[in-house]
């Protein structure tokens, strides 16, 4: 009995004892100048926003719906998809477009629309994509009303990572991706020692979130770590009419 009074006092102590430094501590802290706390030295940088989805004043813009000078073929010759109405479309196979500048970590802002006259299912509709360094595709597909595998349909990295929702507007609309990317940094060995990772907003809904890539974009087989520098984007000619507008680019 008289063990356990002990305790009982000493637990009384013990919580006496923090409560009273918790208040000095509290009251150490009031009598602190908030300056102390304020960080001055970097300050941002002035960027003027854009009206609505245009192009902030900092923007490198890729595509301004008037010509292809920003894109090439990966051999080297002029991109040929065809240019209508502001908006580029893909001309089936002539291979896939690549932008002749090349990125690290950025922020991307793209339009896409799937054809209007509906035509195939699964991945066989409206597709397209969109690939980082020209390894890592955010896959462009027409999910509206239309089933595929879950880690390949709109907004995923394609077979690896599953969009949080179906956000697709219907066949002929246009919408938008707005995609943070941070590449993977390799060492002088050539081994992963940060992955990837990207943020995508489908017409304004997050469908992923800080997603970690796992390596290439592979239709077979696993996902590979090669290392790579700066690179460009790519967008995919799948043989569907698939078009893009107003692309623009920040470096983060
Ligand atoms: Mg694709």
């Amino acid at each position: 009995m008289k063990k356990e009074l002990l305790f009982i006092v000493f637990i009384c102590f013990a919580v006496q004892r923090i409560l009273t430094a918790q208040i000095a501590d509290q009251k150490a802290s009031e009598k602190w100048d908030p300056r102390l706390t304020e960080a001055w030295e970097v300050a941002p940088k002035i960027v003027t926003p854009g009206n609505g989805t245009s192009a902030p004043s900092d923007a490198i813009v890729l595509f301004d719906g008037t010509n292809l000078n920003e894109f090439t073929h990966e051999n080297g010759t002029p991109a040929q998809w065809d240019i209508k109405d502001g908006a580029m479309t893909v001309k089936p196979n002539t291979g896939a477009i690549f932008t002749k500048k090349v990125f690290g970590d950025y922020q991307l802002h793209i339009e896409w629309r799937a054809p209007v006259v509906v035509k195939g299912e699964g991945q066989g509709r409206g597709n397209s994509g969109i690939f980082m360094q020209s390894r890592y595709e955010v896959q462009v597909l027409d999910c509206y009303n239309n089933t595929t595998y879950s880690n390949g349909q709109t907004a995923s990295i394609y077979k690896q990572s599953i969009p949080l929702a179906n956000a697709c507007r219907p066949p002929g609309e246009w919408q938008t991706y707005d995609i943070i990317y941070t590449a993977p940094r390799f060492n002088i060995d050539g081994m992963k020692t940060v992955p990837g990772y990207v943020t995508v907003i489908h017409n304004g809904i997050v469908v992923q979130n800080h997603t970690e890539i796992k390596g290439t974009t592979e239709y077979i087989g696993l996902p590979k770590n090669i290392a790579h520098g700066d690179g460009p984007i790519q967008l995919q000619d799948h043989g569907d009419l698939v078009s893009y507008r107003n692309i623009w680019i920040r470096k983060i």
